[in-house]
This record gives C-alpha cells, structure tokens and sequence, in this order.
C-alpha cells in the first residue's frame, strides 16, 4: 500500500494499483462503456454516464492529484481542451495576463474564441515580475504562465508570481507542459491551477493526445468539473489507460531528457554554425539561478539560433535520425521551426519583436543514446 510520504517516483509507478478489488489486476481495466446500470431510483453505483465519470478515467485523475499535490485533477482530450475549459471560467470582460513566449494554440484560442465573448489579454514577458504586476487592472482576473518559456525558455518566478496573485487575489495558472510534475510543482510556489498538455512529457511517447487540469482547492476543482462535464472534452477510457501506463516511467523519462539535453546544449554552443542556444541549463542562461531554485531539473526543451534561415531549412532536411515534426517530450527527438509550425498564428510582428525568426530551432530531446543525436545534428548542421 501507499502511503503519504511515498516517493513521487514510487507513486508513478504504482498508479492505478489494487484499483480493481474484485480481480487484482495490477493494470487498472479499460472500463469500455458508456453507461451504467442503476440498482433502483434513486441508487447509483457512482457511477452514471461516463462523460461525467468513468473508472479507468477516475484512477488517472486521482493518480495525477497525488502526485501534483492538488484536490482534484481532471483529464481532457487534449492540452487545448483543458486550457479551453479553464477560460470557460472567466466571463465577459474579464482581463488575463498571459505569458507573451507562449504555446501558438494557447494563443489562438484566446484571440481568435475568446476575444469574441470578450475576455481580453495582455501578453507580457511574466520573466519580468514588475511587468506582470504593471499589467494588472481592476478587470484582471488570472495570470496565466508558460516556465520555461516556449520556445525561448524564459524562467518566471514562480514564488514572486504566486504572492503578486494572492495580493491582487487572481487565480494563478501554471502551463506546466515543459517539465511535468517531476521537475516542477506550481502549487508549492501558490498557484492554483496547474494544466498540462499530456500530449508531451507525461505521455511521452507521441501516440497519445491529452490534457490535464489539476486544481489545488476543492471549490475550484469543482467548477473545473462541472465545467468538463458541461463541455465534454474527457479523455475517453482507452487513452486514459495508455496515459496511466505512459506516466509509469515518467520519472525516470525526465531523467534522461534532462541528461541529455544538458549535454546537448554545451556542445551545441561550440558548433561555428550556432549563434545562441537557450537552455536553462546553460550558466549564462538569464533564468539560470532562478531554475536552480524552483526545479529539480532543466527538462528536455531547448532551442537554438543558427546563422540564417537558408541555415536552418539546411538542418531540417538532412536530419535523418531526429524527426522534423511539431510537438515535443516524447521518447523521439524532434525538431521544430517555431516561427512557422507551433507559433504560426502569432502576428509576425510579435515573432519578431521576441525573436521568433525562421533561424530560431527547437529541439526535443528524446531519450535515444545522446551520441547518436549529437551526431545527427553535427553532419545536419556541417
Ligand atoms: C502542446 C501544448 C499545448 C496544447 O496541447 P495539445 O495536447 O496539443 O492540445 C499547450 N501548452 C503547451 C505548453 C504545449 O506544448
């Protein structure tokens, strides 16, 4: 059995086990249906419809509450699902601060859904604490941040962050997609809601879409709920298996990525074709200290500058080893050219007042033997 102080690792690997009373299976089912039969008026099993709930769905939730240290969490069909269910929250002229170095669909829907109810949203660097709390006005209601930053990987304070909400009473939002719980905890630094697309690092093998919403006071973890299953976007039973079963090895997942992609980012600075690397990892990265601070780790995110655009199509098509392809934190390296895939339908000039050129390369470090992805990248960048 578990108990309260076992170890982060120890509770991913055992999520979801002795869920099943009545057989033992170690795995948690795939309760498959879509309903449930009710003993009489009035009496339910706890279960009614599985929109609303759903066994396999339930053991996930309470697996990631735990391990987040949250009240409740909620699974979604995808990242943008939970994100949509959290601006659900908000009403007409509501005002949000949101990270401006952003996942693009993040934006998107804000400006794109959002703007048309009339939620409005100031963009701000939320590495620059006086610049958040400038942003604040009477109608702001939540501040929303991305740390590291996508794809610049700027670090926000998040114990700074966290006071400046409780002092102007917002609802404080961590996109906490980049590290997973096992290298960063939003709530130990106050935020109150933290959100993941588990699409990346706690599927981690880039065969799954999910989301994840987890929130730390029960009062909102039931508005959360109520908004899910008003809305509808759960994940269905089978991808909350395969989820259960990605998050096993979570833990020692971000250990690999971590390794490697701090390796990767030293020998990426001594490549001549290479102007700028961004990693926190990196001494002379400006949240450097920062990281050291709030994270067990650096992640398995970087991205680099090379000498011009022509550069760059150059390295995306000779890679053979590392996939040019969207999306990150699976277990296969991938690489991205931000300004025109992830972050696309943020205004060009946005892009280029934060440095999102067509010279700029994100990579996700996989977990494949780091001699092997750093010799992909030195004959693509010769
Ligand atoms: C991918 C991503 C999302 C969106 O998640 P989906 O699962 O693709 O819907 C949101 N935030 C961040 C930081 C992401 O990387």
């Amino acid at each position: 059995m578990q108990t309260a102080k076992t170890s982060q690792e120890t509770q991913l690997v055992q999520l979801g086990v002795g869920q099943d009373q009545q057989t033992g299976a170690i795995s948690v089912p795939i309760y498959q249906s879509a309903t449930y039969r009710h003993p009489g008026v009035g009496e339910s099993t706890g279960y009614d419809y599985t929109r609303s709930g759903n066994p396999t769905r339930q053991a996930l939730e309470e697996g990631l509450a735990k391990l987040e240290g949250g009240s409740r969490a909620l699974a979604f069909s995808s990242g943008m699902a939970a994100l949509t269910t959290f601006f659900l929250h908000f009403t007409q002229g509501d005002h949000l601060i949101v990270s401006e170095d952003l996942y693009g669909g993040t934006y998107r829907v804000l400006n794109q859904v959002f703007a048309k109810f009339g939620l409005t949203v100031s963009y701000v660097d939320t590495s620059d604490t006086t610049a958040v709390a400038t942003a604040i006005t009477s109608q702001t209601k939540a501040l929303l941040i991305e740390t590291p930053g996508n794809p610049l990987l700027g670090i926000a304070d998040l114990a700074a962050l966290g006071q400046l909400c409780r002092k102007h009473q917002l609802l404080f939002a961590v996109d906490n997609t980049f590290l997973s719980p096992v290298l960063q905890q939003p709530f130990a630094f106050g935020a109150d809601v933290v959100i993941y697309s588990a699409t990346k690092y706690l599927g981690g093998h880039n065969d799954l879409c999910a989301g994840v919403l987890i929130a730390r006071e029960e009062n909102l973890a039931e508005r959360f709920y109520f908004l899910q299953n008003s809305c509808g976007a759960v994940l269905p039973p089978q991808d909350c298996w395969l989820l259960i079963r990605s998050l096993k090895t979570l833990a020692l997942r971000m250990e690999r990525h971590c390794q490697s992609a701090h390796e990767i980012a030293l020998w990426l600075e001594q490549q001549p074709k290479v102007t700028q690397v961004y990693y926190p990892g990196l001494k002379n990265h400006p949240g450097h200290e920062l990281s050291c601070r709030q994270t067990k780790g650096f992640g398995g995110m970087l991205s680099f500058r090379v000498t011009d655009k022509e550069t760059a199509a150059a390295v995306l098509k000779r890679l053979k080893l590392i996939s040019f392809a969207e999306s990150l934190g699976g277990v296969e390296s991938l690489m991205t050219l931000p300004a025109v895939q992830t972050h696309g339908d943020i205004p060009a000039a946005d892009r280029e007042r934060l440095g999102i050129c067509e010279s700029l390369l994100r990579l996700s470090v996989g977990i494949e033997s780091v001699a092997d992805i750093i010799a992909d990248l030195e004959q693509a960048l010769a």
